[in-house]
């Protein structure tokens, strides 16, 4: 086949799941890799695409869609052994990866010695001060070209998810691809809606995080905070005080937004303190210093700066003791890392204090993995008492737990409704467990009758 009619798709997942994010591109003689994630679920090299899959130094170009680390994680793995490929992201993007894969050295150092994983960690923070000097930034409908005779057009469009995030289309001999990343097509609180293309896409590689998830039918956003304003009203009206465990990145930021126009429009008193945590503050650091420019609702506003009164804990890592410089008390909301409760952060140390007394509250706004302790605590809200530590005696479960949909991935249905108005003639269904791509196999295939849709198996090499 001559080199100009290669066009082929890989998937270097070693799972049909959510984690480690990475795609192969071959257009024409040049080699993109789309997101370089880790999986959250994996320990060890474990965690990585399957990298052994490309040679030495055969990659011209590695465009990273956004910042969480199952899109992101395994940069440095990945440019350690491309040495030649350039590096592309959006400005945000840049420093939010760099803020995440230095906790990441951190988390996976502290792993080693913890849990007995000789590998962790998989790069050092020298290494990524080393690399980030070489990532390109590029903003959002400024197109730009690569390759090795400058032969790919590549284009990025803000996706709605969070800070910087992007979805791109990258162009080749009249072909064209586009990658969503992850994708949100309403407007969150902070984020602002996609703003995608639906013409010219001969190749729609597509997320399905939602695909088993159907919203529920009189699900609003509106009614949503409504609903959390009560809880924490109430928990503050009886003498409680509230853990929100938050994701450090995205979600963090939405909710303390969600919290700040509540406490203005008076539903919530403007009195009541809220004590962020963990990696949260570096995260919003980084949000602060876009305030004026990145693609966002709020345009200025700035968190730490003048637009609320938070309450920083201490960053410092103490390992047998983090909650220390977090004093419990009543009346108090604690926005704190991490989203899931995983063990060894802030949020899971603190839950200790909140779970025996009846008059607090846990209030999750994101996703929890079922077999994370908070997905566990979700399970178990209405037993007596739970298992926060692995080691030592449960803890009388006495507060009340409850769940928020504020979910920063499109629902199926407006994914559904997007690859229609592109009626790609190919579909690639990534980003999503088995049932979530099965049910987009399904629907897609009945829509676009016309079109191949294709769940890509780990490995395999689809020519388009
Ligand atoms: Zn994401
Ligand atoms: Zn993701």
């Amino acid at each position: 086949m001559p080199e100009t009619d290669l066009f082929t798709f890989q998937s270097l997942t070693r799972a049909t799941d959510i984690g480690a994010n990475c795609y192969l591109l071959q257009m024409g003689s040049s080699r993109i890799i789309l997101d370089a994630g880790t999986h959250p679920k994996r320990e060890g090299a474990d965690n990585l695409p399957d990298f052994e899959q490309l040679p030495y130094d055969s990659i011209d170009a590695i465009i990273i869609s956004h910042s969480h680390l199952d899109h992101a994680g395994a940069l440095p793995v990945l440019v350690r052994c491309q040495p030649s490929a350039k590096v592309f992201m959006t400005e945000e993007t840049i420093e939010l990866v760099d803020s995440m894969l230095h906790n990441s050295v951190n988390v996976m150092t502290s792993q080693r010695d913890e849990l007995d994983i000789p590998e962790f960690p998989l790069f050092t923070h020298s290494e990524i001060n080393a690399t980030k000097s070489d990532w390109l930034a590029r903003r959002a409908n400024q197109p730009f070209t690569f390759g090795k005779n400058q032969e790919i057009s590549c284009e990025f469009f803000p996706a709605g998810h969070i800070l910087g995030s992007i979805g791109v289309r990258l162009e080749f001999n009249g072909k064209s691809v586009f990658y969503t990343g992850d994708v949100h097509f309403e407007n969150q609180t902070l984020s602002k809606a996609a703003a995608f293309p639906n013409d010219n896409i001969d190749v729609l590689i597509t997320e399905t995080t939602r695909g088993a998830a159907p919203r529920r039918a009189d699900y609003t956003r509106q009614g949503e905070i409504d609903r959390l304003a009560d809880a924490i009203r109430t928990t503050i009206d009886r003498g409680g005080s509230t853990l929100i465990p938050l994701f450090a990145l995205g979600k963090s930021q939405e909710l303390l937004l969600i919290l700040h126009e509540l406490k203005k429009s008076g539903q919530l008193d403007d009195n009541i303190p809220v004590y962020v945590g963990g990696l949260t503050t570096k995260m919003t650091v980084t949000h602060d210093r876009f305030a004026d420019t990145a693609h966002r609702n709020h345009l200025g506003f700035r968190f730490l700066t003048g637009g609320m009164d938070l309450i920083i804990a201490s960053k410092k890592r103490k390992k047998k003791d983090k909650n220390r410089s977090i004093p419990y008390d009543s009346g108090r909301i604690y926005a704190l890392s991490s989203g899931m409760m995983t063990a060894n952060t802030v949020s899971h140390g603190f839950a200790r204090h909140i779970l025996p007394n009846e008059r607090n509250s846990i209030l999750f706004v994101g996703y929890a993995a079922p077999d994370s302790p908070g997905g566990l605590l979700l399970k178990a809200r209405d037993a007596d008492e739970f298992q926060l530590d692995e080691e030592g005696a449960p803890i009388p479960l006495r507060c009340q737990i409850e769940q928020f949909d504020f979910s920063a991935h499109a629902t199926r249905d407006e994914l559904r409704d997007y690859a229609r108005k592109t009626a790609a003639p190919h579909v690639i269904l990534v980003h999503g467990d088995e049932p979530a791509r099965l049910w987009f196999h399904e629907t897609l295939s009945a829509d676009l009758p016309d079109s191949t849709i294709t769940i890509p198996a780990p490995g395999d090499v689809i020519s388009m």
